[in-house]
């Protein structure tokens, strides 16, 4: 691979890391551990980066907080940006013109990276696709990892688990637009929604970044592309891996698709029955998209059939993804990753009704029309929190009864107080967490906890009144 430093060639190097959030720290512990010369620059102010700035210190390596100057550190032969920080940023530029090119924590690690790499990329449904990838090749006795964006640096991962055969890398579009050499022998791109235009401007720019994912795939590797979809066909045109389509109303070959209710893969000649769309465990036709999207990477890595088969069925699903809380007669649903429109209108279409919803957080500027039908059609109630719950209730409020009642914990106790038996309470914000939580995964952890204290009393309380159980 023609790699613009050679992994065995840092020692001495002068890297700048820029920003020291988890994806920076695992590449200034990938790079010292290689020896490199280090310099580390974040913009927040350093009281906001105690943690990080001990670690820094562990590792010996100077670091410079409230800005990206640069003084303390002349001459870097290139530098390593965290997701946060956009391609077009001027610290990004100024590098650039010095002559250091800078590259994300992905193409770092790949240079490091001596396991097949499978790539996951799209707007929705990367990290339940990565991590369905992985179980499927766990269950077929692949040692695989999981890593980027679900939550473990891919740094990391080459530097924990070198030996790993597989690494499922999931990555995400502001990480594609400083990539150089990474090369995944299978990429996936699950789908593409018009999210994230606040950073890239358009969907057509927001969908060339997510085509970077192809630019170093040979011949022989593969991509896997949904099917029948404009804007993938437009961006994968004559691109050079070979290509795989998965769709939910037919059966693509080489591919995976359902006919009537059965999944089938024709990879190579005739099309194999896998399993039914029913058996598996994950709520909602998208979840079927998904299997699709997971069971043709394994496949085109050569995993057999009946483990593909086992490995659909037991996968557990990802927490804060449609996640089963609690059931008191009620089901309670934490989908706090919900951070846009897209995903809040697949969560819907995937939820009985009646449903009592709570959404809201920090507004994206989307507009949330593509929400009416199902609104209409399955919510009771609308409970909505933070700062973008005026303009849900302006744009929604006429086809239900819509409440502003502020806070999550607010919002939960009014669910609590109306939700009905057989009705669905679903915690699907389409908005990010940020107005009132550090993230997500803090909003649906909240969520968890405090359903399941309502319900455990009322259990105490009321005992023969619980029809359900916990699923811990
Ligand atoms: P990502 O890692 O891309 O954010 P996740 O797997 O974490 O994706 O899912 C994010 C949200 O998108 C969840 O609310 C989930 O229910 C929804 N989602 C999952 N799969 C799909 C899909 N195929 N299409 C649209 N939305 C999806």
């Amino acid at each position: 691979m023609n790699r613009p430093v050679s992994s065995r060639r840092l020692s001495g190097k002068r890297v700048v890391v820029l920003g020291a959030g988890r994806s920076g720290l695992a590449a200034a512990r990938l790079l010292a551990a290689a020896g490199a010369d280090l310099f580390a620059s974040d913009l927040r102010p350093a009281e906001e980066l105690a943690g990080a700035l001990a670690e820094l210190d562990r590792l010996g390596v100077a670091c410079e907080t409230g800005g990206h100057s640069l003084r303390g550190f002349p001459a870097p032969d290139f530098a390593v940006a965290s997701p946060g920080v956009p391609a077009s940023a001027p610290v990004i530029r100024a590098l650039s013109e010095r002559g250091a090119p800078v590259f994300s924590e992905i193409e770092l690690a790949s240079w490091f990276c001596e396991a097949e790499i499978v790539a996951v990329t799209g707007s929705n449904a990367k990290t339940t696709v990565a991590r369905w990838i992985e179980h499927v090749l766990r269950e077929a006795g692949r040692d695989a990892v999981a890593c980027g964006n679900v939550g473990y640096p891919f740094s990391d991962m080459v530097r924990e688990r070198p030996r790993a055969q597989v690494a499922v890398v999931e990555i995400s579009s502001y990480q594609l637009e400083l990539i150089d050499s990474f090369r995944p022998h299978v990429s996936v791109l699950t789908n593409i929604s018009p999210d994230h235009l606040d950073r890239h401007g358009d969907l057509d720019s927001y969908a060339r970044a997510k085509a970077r994912i192809w630019l170093n795939q040979r011949e022989h590797d593969w991509a896997v592309l949904p099917a029948d979809d404009e804007l993938v066909a437009s961006i994968s045109a004559g691109i050079r891996p070979r290509t795989a389509q998965f769709s939910l109303d037919r059966c693509p070959a080489p591919g995976a698709g359902l006919s009537g209710d059965t999944i089938r893969l024709a990879v190579a000649g005739e099309a194999e029955h896998v399993t039914d769309a029913g058996a598996l465990p994950l709520p909602g036709r998208h979840n079927v998209a998904n299997a699709l999207c997971a069971a043709l990477a394994c496949r085109l890595l050569g995993v057999p059939l009946a483990d593909i088969r086992r490995g659909l069925a037991s996968f557990a699903g990802v927490p804060h993804r449609l996640e089963l809380v609690a059931d008191n007669g009620r089901v309670w649903l934490n989908d706090s990753k919900a951070t846009n429109v897209d995903s809040l209108r697949v969560a819907l279409a995937s939820v009985p009704g009646p449903i009592v919803l709570i959404a809201g957080g920090r507004d994206k500027g989307a507009p949330y029309d593509p929400l009416r039908a199902l609104v209409n059609e399955k919510v009771a109630r609308l409970l909505l929190i933070g700062e973008g719950a005026a303009r849900l209730r302006d744009e929604l409020g006429d086809l239900t009864p819509a409440e502003i009642v502020g806070t999550l914990d607010a919002a939960i106790e009014r669910a609590h107080a109306i939700a009905q038996p057989g009705d669905t309470v679903l915690l699907s914000p389409g908005c990010a967490s940020f107005d009132q939580f550090a993230d997500f995964e803090q909003r649906g952890d909240r969520y968890r906890e405090r359903v399941r204290a309502l319900v455990r009393d009322d259990d105490n309380n009321h005992p023969s009144h619980i029809r359900g159980g916990f699923s811990d």
